[in-house]
């Protein structure tokens, strides 16, 4: 193995879900939910088998999705993206993410990551030769946790190429405020930095919190790559349809280096997710009540279990301290608790490269059913 990818042979959900099936502990680390997405859509794939849409699609992505895609970034969010040029099909965020950083980051550049970070994300800057800095998302008096602003500033440089920026954010469930938003889109514009966002959970976002796009921001629109997925949206997190809109010069850039990942992917799938981003956003909209509730409802039993829980203003995903309960190493805890209560969950300093400041947290999954969350947070109050 290369030396660049040495220092990421496993990945900690491979680990913990191996550990959850070992032990038949309720799995609440990695996300995915456990119920099915919109018939429709899954009617629609089956249908495409049948009617033998089986071999590959275009580079770019089946003409429809792509106008698909187009029409909803149109429609929700008001930003233009052709769909000849401007909108790259690709095998989930993940690939579009590995694609771009492979396509724009020369060997030594520096990207900035925000972290806790997504766990690909240093991965893809590795193999493209990068170096990344991180900048903290931080824990702040209001109980959230907030962008260090002046840590952005300082982490950029002469060999800065990008920054990355998810928003509603995993693992802390954080949506970025527009304050924030504005801070990042300054130091692209000063810098002429390339923005690349993963908004692969743009629609559950809670409370009525809107999810803004930071390609809706001045000078943003030129700058950035918009990448998003099917998976989360629609509850399909094994289909791997993803795309990257944005200008055709940096999408082209990202397709020269996708073609030769995976070339394309999932024809079947792709007319389905076309149907689903233009009939089953009613759908998405129950989705994203039901999992507010089912935010509330875990958050709710991990306090009464003993946790101090962090809001959630989005994702799959709720942080909680675990010191209250007596331990101070959230990865210790999460090895030890399949065993000892039957429960799996993520620590959340397996995402940093300064783990000091979130070693006590861990993120749990609320993307599960009702009977499931209640079984977890059974088996958690056993922790007091
Ligand atoms: N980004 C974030 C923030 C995620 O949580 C995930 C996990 N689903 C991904 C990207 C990967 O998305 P996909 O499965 O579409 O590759
Ligand atoms: N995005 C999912 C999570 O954060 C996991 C995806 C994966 O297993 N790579 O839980």
């Amino acid at each position: 193995l290369t030396s660049r990818l040495q220092p990421f042979t496993s990945t900690i959900f491979a680990e913990i879900t191996e550990l959850a099936r070992r032990t038949g502990a309720v799995n609440l680390g990695q996300g995915f939910p456990d119920t099915d997405g919109p018939a429709g859509m899954l009617q629609r794939a089956q249908q495409a088998i049948g009617d033998g849409v089986n071999q590959y699609p275009p580079g770019a992505g089946e003409p429809e999705l792509r106008a698909a895609i187009s029409e909803h970034r149109g429609d929700r969010y008001g930003i233009e993206h052709a769909p000849e040029d401007e909108i790259l099909v690709t095998v989930g965020a993940t690939e579009a993410l590995t694609a771009s950083m492979l396509a724009l980051v020369e060997p030594g550049d520096e990207v900035v990551l925000i972290e806790p970070y997504y766990d690909s994300y240093p991965v893809a800057v590795a193999m493209a030769g990068g170096v990344r800095r991180t900048v903290p998302l931080r824990l702040g008096d209001s109980g959230r946790f907030e962008l260090d602003v002046p840590a952005l500033r300082a982490a950029v440089g002469p060999r800065t190429r990008a920054v990355v920026v998810n928003t509603p954010h995993n693992p802390t469930g954080t949506v970025l405020t527009d304050g924030e938003l504005g801070a990042i889109a300054e130091v692209c514009r000063e810098h002429d930095l390339i923005a690349i966002t993963d908004e692969v959970y743009e629609h559950l976002t809670f409370d009525g919190r809107p999810h803004n796009p930071l390609a809706t921001l001045p000078g943003m629109a030129e700058r950035t790559l918009s990448l998003s997925s099917s998976g989360k949206s629609f509850s399909a997190t094994g289909w791997k349809i993803g795309w990257v809109c944005g200008p055709a010069e940096l999408v082209a850039a990202v397709r020269a280096a996708k073609q030769f990942m995976s070339f394309v992917g999932g024809a079947p799938f792709q007319p389905a997710v076309a149907h689903a981003l233009r009939a089953e956003l009613d759908w998405v909209e129950q989705l994203r009540k039901n999992l507010q509730g089912k935010r509330d409802l875990l958050a709710e039993g991990l306090s009464q279990a003993g946790f101090r829980v962090l809001p959630s203003e989005g994702t799959y995903f709720v942080c909680a301290d675990v010191r209250p309960l007596g331990f101070q190493d959230g990865a210790q805890l999460c090895r030890e608790l399949p065993e000892r209560v039957g429960v799996a969950a993520i620590p959340v300093q397996v995402f940093c490269d300064t783990p000091d400041d979130t070693r006590h947290l861990v993120r749990f999954a609320f993307c599960k059913r009702d009977q499931v969350l209640h079984d977890a947070v059974e088996r958690l109050s056993g922790l007091q």
